[in-house]
């Protein structure tokens, strides 16, 4: 992926957990990098090694309001365009959820249409939370979901169902060349202890020697990937010449229950752990696996790093990061 003449990539949502990362990646990989961020969810510090190096630029702005003149002035310039803005955590997107739709509906909108005006290819960052609480194991991208538009998850998966009908209209009319990613779970570094997701919930807690929170028995399940998988898989998608018609899993498909995955981070955290169970959240999926059979296909992709190694990198970042700031563990 050696680019021999100097691009440039718009990473909208380019301050949160998996954009921080991917905004390194595309330096590394020789673009120069506009990062679009509301910082409501995200966190400037994720930034700090990379806002001193040429070539990257951070502009403070929310996709639901018209784009930045210093962006849309860009024009021709930007050749990608990458959509990770939206809060993915339920407790954060359930918060204000009119703006998580907005977000993922006006927030598409407005990046498809700087797209066609710059000619640039553009990726979404789709979810698993698309298929709802599946009925079908593990999931493929043909399943075409069990999603509830009534509950209190609808902002945010309805939200990108239709953000994924408008990417996928915009390239059917050839306004756009779109990439869709259908993202499951992902963690590592740059996750915001405050989150409220079960991986970092789970490392903070037993970090800082509180009772780790268990929702329902802890037999549900959950499917973990690396962050560095995920970001190689984005990047591989988006440069890759599929034709951008069909959305692509991307995903670790190492099943894990939310028990195993405690007893993982046990055997990281050298303390003992007490357990607390709370009810289990309201539309919680009971399964979710995905099929990663068009992603080893059209990319030659799978995930590398193992659950322990992982854990172990995120554990060690997590330390250091309570540490240097006063502690704050959500839900
Ligand atoms: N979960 C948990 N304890 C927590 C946070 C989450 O047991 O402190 C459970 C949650 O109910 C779900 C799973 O862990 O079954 C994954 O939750 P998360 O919010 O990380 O992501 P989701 O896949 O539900 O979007």
């Amino acid at each position: 992926m050696k680019q021999d003449k100097k691009e440039t990539a718009l990473v909208a949502g380019g301050a949160g957990f998996i954009g921080s990362h991917l905004c390194r990646a595309l330096l590394r990989q020789g673009f120069d990098v506009i990062c679009l961020d509301n910082l409501l969810t995200a966190r400037r510090s994720n930034l700090l090694a990379l806002e001193a190096e040429r070539g990257f630029s951070f502009v403070r702005g929310d996709v639901v309001d018209p784009l930045p003149a210093v962006i849309t002035e860009r024009g021709a310039d930007i050749t990608r365009i990458y959509n990770l803005a939206c809060a993915a955590s339920p407790p954060l997107y359930q918060a204000d959820p009119e703006h998580t739709m907005l977000t993922n509906v006006v927030g598409t909108d407005r990046l498809l249409r700087l797209a066609e005006r710059a000619g640039a290819r553009f990726l979404l960052s789709s979810t698993s939370e698309v298929y709802g609480d599946p009925e079908r194991h593990p999931q493929s991208e043909e399943y075409r979901g069990s999603v509830s538009c009534t509950g209190p998850r609808a902002c945010y998966d309805e939200g990108k169902r239709a953000a994924e009908a408008m990417t996928f209209d915009f390239a059917r009319s050839g306004r756009a060349e779109v990439r869709v990613a259908r993202i499951f779970n992902t963690y590592g570094p740059h996750m915001n202890p405050d989150d409220g997701r079960v991986v970092s919930n789970l490392v903070c807690q037993a970090l800082l020697g509180l009772p780790v929170t268990i929702y329902g028995d802890g037999s549900q399940t959950r499917s973990f990937c690396y962050v560095e998988d995920m970001v190689k898989a984005l990047m591989l998608l988006m440069e890759s010449d599929i034709a951008g018609d069909e959305p692509v899993n991307l995903g670790n498909p190492e099943e894990r229950t939310i028990a195993e995955l405690l007893d993982a981070i046990r055997a990281q955290v050298d303390r003992e752990i007490e357990v607390e169970h709370r009810p289990l959240p309201v539309d919680d999926p009971t399964r979710r696996r995905p099929d990663i059979g068009r992603a080893r296909a059209l990319l030659g992709w799978a995930p590398e790093t193992g659950l322990a190694e992982g854990l172990a990198r995120t554990v060690d970042w997590f330390a250091r990061e309570l540490a240097r700031n006063a502690p704050g563990v959500t839900k």
